[in-house]
């Protein structure tokens, strides 16, 4: 018989379906037994006598053959989204066993701490609440690029072996490369900024590597960035005026198909203020400093605190989650940045924060060949390591900019998780590649 997903049994009352997936849980009252089957689309209540389901095992994978039945009005679980039928099994074929499970998969939310679910990382996959965070990130990032698309962005594929690091070297990844040495790349800035010039708008999905020697809840070595860059810009508001485009997009996405996620997790869309406040990092710091007596006047960035602060006063002051913060110190800015005219010690860069956290960097960059030159000598560059980069910019450029935002970072403070481990299928930290490396030989 063909197989009805589970999600399908709500439109099959009376009829006979073949059900195939895994025993999620069990409930075993010796001649009648309960088990919830999962398969993709969700989960489903099966009865059957103890005969034909008592050896089941968590995780056994089942082919059961049943009837859809009505739930009685007092028995409909609302919290399932199958709650108001069940399947009176009929007939029963173990298609896979399962072993004993090392942790206990049985609970609404998994009970282990974060370093367990992650040595069991191919298993806490199939904890429902687990999937709905992936499934979520799939939808965000999916978002991003109908965005853009609709926007007559191109989608290219950045490099991750790159063969220097114009950008600072500290946290980078070295790479062994036959006779030379090359590098994972920390970000695909130079190359989409060097693509506007040929194809006016772009943007990847790729992966971006950080040497980040400090074990933070909210960096990965290994981490998804969502990139995009276009010229032909006016001003650097068109630049904010786009990432706000895209990141309403993307809201609008999970809250049309991420219903039942969002609900598990209890969790809300961001507060968004008709349009996205946007404040200079020197007036955040003075917000800072009146609110909390905290003196962060002469830092060139906002330290975690400060974000969150400043986050709080957004959402006080001006009714949103989300705040942009522009004009950091052009000096302790990577060379291409733009400053200010009216003030050219601060850069055009805006960061996005959202939730007490950063979400994303961007602004305008140069686009004035002899200016970017000057500014790589500045910087202290080697013209060879930005000859690419260098030759884009010789050839006629118009003004661009663009922005970067963080797959994981967006997923963990839709969802409200605590650590940005979570919202990464394979995590890579600096104990981590897939197994504890304490545990490698
Ligand atoms: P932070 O200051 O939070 O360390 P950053 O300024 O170094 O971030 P950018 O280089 O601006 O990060 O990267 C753009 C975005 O990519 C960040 O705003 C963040 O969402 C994401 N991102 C950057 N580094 C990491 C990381 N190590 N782990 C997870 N996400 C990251
Ligand atoms: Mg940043």
């Amino acid at each position: 018989m063909e197989r009805t997903l589970v999600e399908d049994t709500i439109n099959k009352i009376g009829e006979t379906i073949t059900l195939k997936g895994w025993v999620n849980t069990k409930r075993d009252h010796s001649k009648i037994v309960f088990i919830d089957l999962r398969d993709r689309t969700g989960l489903i209540q099966i009865v059957g006598t103890g005969d034909l389901l008592g050896s089941l095992k968590l995780e056994d994978v089942v082919s059961i053959e049943g009837l859809v039945k009505a739930r009685p009005e007092k028995m409909i679980n609302p919290d399932l989204t199958t709650g108001t039928v069940e399947i009176e099994a009929l007939k029963l074929a173990v298609l896979s066993h399962s072993a004993e499970l090392p942790i206990d998969m049985s609970k609404e939310t998994l009970e282990v701490e974060l370093p367990t679910l992650l040595d069991y990382r191919s298993l806490s996959f199939r904890h429902p609440k687990i999937q709905a965070i992936f499934k979520v990130q799939a939808v965000v990032i999916d978002a991003f690029r109908r965005a853009l698309m609709e926007k007559d962005f191109l989608e290219f594929q950045a490099p991750s072996i790159i063969n220097a690091v114009p950008e600072g070297g500290s946290e980078v990844f070295k790479v062994d490369y036959f006779d030379h040495e090359a590098y994972l790349s920390q970000s695909p800035q130079l190359y989409k900024s060097l693509l506007t010039t040929a194809f006016e708008r772009v943007f990847s999905v790729n992966h971006i590597f950080r040497a980040e020697p400090s074990a933070t809840t909210r960096h990965l070595t290994e981490a998804v960035s969502l990139d995009a860059e276009f010229n032909f810009i006016e001003s650097v508001d068109e630049v904010l005026d786009m990432e706000e485009y895209v990141v309403r997009y993307i809201f609008d996405e999970v809250q049309q198909h991420c219903q039942k996620e969002l609900a598990l997790f209890n969790a809300t869309i961001p507060l968004m203020s008709e349009k996205f406040p946007i404040i200079k990092l020197r007036d955040a710091q003075e917000i800072i400093f009146e609110r909390t007596g905290r003196d962060c006047r002469t830092e060139k960035d906002l330290a975690p605190d400060d974000e969150r602060e400043i986050c709080a006063w957004a959402k006080e002051e001006k009714g949103s989650d989300l705040v942009f913060v522009s004009h950091f110190l052009t000096k302790k800015k990577p060379f291409y940045c733009y400053p200010d005219p009216a003030d050219p010690e601060y850069a055009l860069s805006v960061d996005l924060l959202c939730r007490g956290v950063e979400w994303s960097s961007g602004g305008q960059r140069l686009n004035d060949y002899e200016t970017i030159l000057k500014n790589v000598h500045e910087w202290g560059l080697k013209e060879e390591d930005v000859a690419l980069y260098l030759q884009a910019f010789k050839f006629g450029s118009p003004p661009l900019g663009g922005f970067a935002l963080g797959a994981e970072r967006i997923t963990m403070y839709i969802l409200g998780l605590k650590n940005v481990r979570e919202a990464s299928m394979f995590p890579r930290d600096m104990e981590r590649i897939d197994l504890r490396l304490s545990s490698a030989k």
